[in-house]
């Protein structure tokens, strides 16, 4: 039952740690349950299966969508529209580009910067030196709330290092003065949520087993 799954995973959370339940490769009725069991923050990581989504629930006013995947430049002024969230900006070249259509847009998305701590050719991120090194020019970026960092671990890493590499997470956070961290996924929330995750995005723990062919690495895949 979805009511058991969220009520299971709610029950860990303290104070200041949300949950984003990340609805890829799930239904529109799966969406309107969690919605009725009073969850309000979903996230998406393709526009276009987002889009019919988006369209159909937009009576909730409540829900708050959040964007988590790849987001490719053609892609970003309908995101911009749409999601108060973007957790997957990866690049400076990205973030002038989301600040400045959010300005045209009339909007002020929260954004978190996607951080790589691992080697991973499958995946985006910066290098945490050189977000350090462009934090001044990245911090000043208009039409944009930078709110948090966000990291995933490589499918590689044991629990123990994945704890580590959340601790450097959170570290790095601090360091900017950042409040939120994005990390922490079906498979090692526990230790995101120890070392001081603030959102844990949730796909199968909450919504069962997606459909094989969303498979996660085909959503963060490095596009040039
Ligand atoms: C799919 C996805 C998740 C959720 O994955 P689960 O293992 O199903 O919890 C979290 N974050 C990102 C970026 C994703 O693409």
């Amino acid at each position: 039952m979805l009511s058991d799954r969220l009520q299971q995973v709610s029950a860990h959370l303290p104070k200041g740690v949300h949950l984003l339940a990340v609805s890829k490769g799930h239904p529109i009725t799966s969406i309107k349950s969690f919605l009725d069991l009073g969850q309000c923050d979903f996230g998406e990581s393709r526009l276009q299966e987002a889009l019919p989504k988006l369209i159909a629930l937009q009576e909730f006013e409540q829900l708050r969508w959040h964007f988590i995947g790849k987001l490719q430049k053609n892609k970003i002024r309908r995101v911009v529209r749409s999601f108060a969230f973007i957790h997957s900006v990866d690049s400076f070249d990205l973030a002038q580009r989301v600040s400045r259509i959010a300005g045209e847009e009339n909007k002020s998305p929260k954004v978190m910067i996607q951080v790589k701590f691992r080697e991973d050719p499958t995946k985006g991120g910066f290098d945490p030196e050189n977000l350090c090194k462009e934090w001044p020019n990245l911090a000043v970026l208009p039409h944009m709330r930078i709110v948090g960092l966000m990291t995933m671990s490589p499918i590689s890493v044991e629990s123990e290092e994945r704890r580590t590499l959340f601790r450097e997470c959170r570290q790095l956070a601090n360091q900017l003065q950042l409040p939120e961290c994005s990390m922490g996924m079906s498979s090692d929330w526990k230790e995101a949520l120890q070392a001081g995750a603030t959102w844990l995005r949730l796909g199968s723990s909450l919504f069962g087993q997606r459909p094989n062919h969303f498979n996660l690495n085909t959503d963060i895949t490095k596009s040039s």
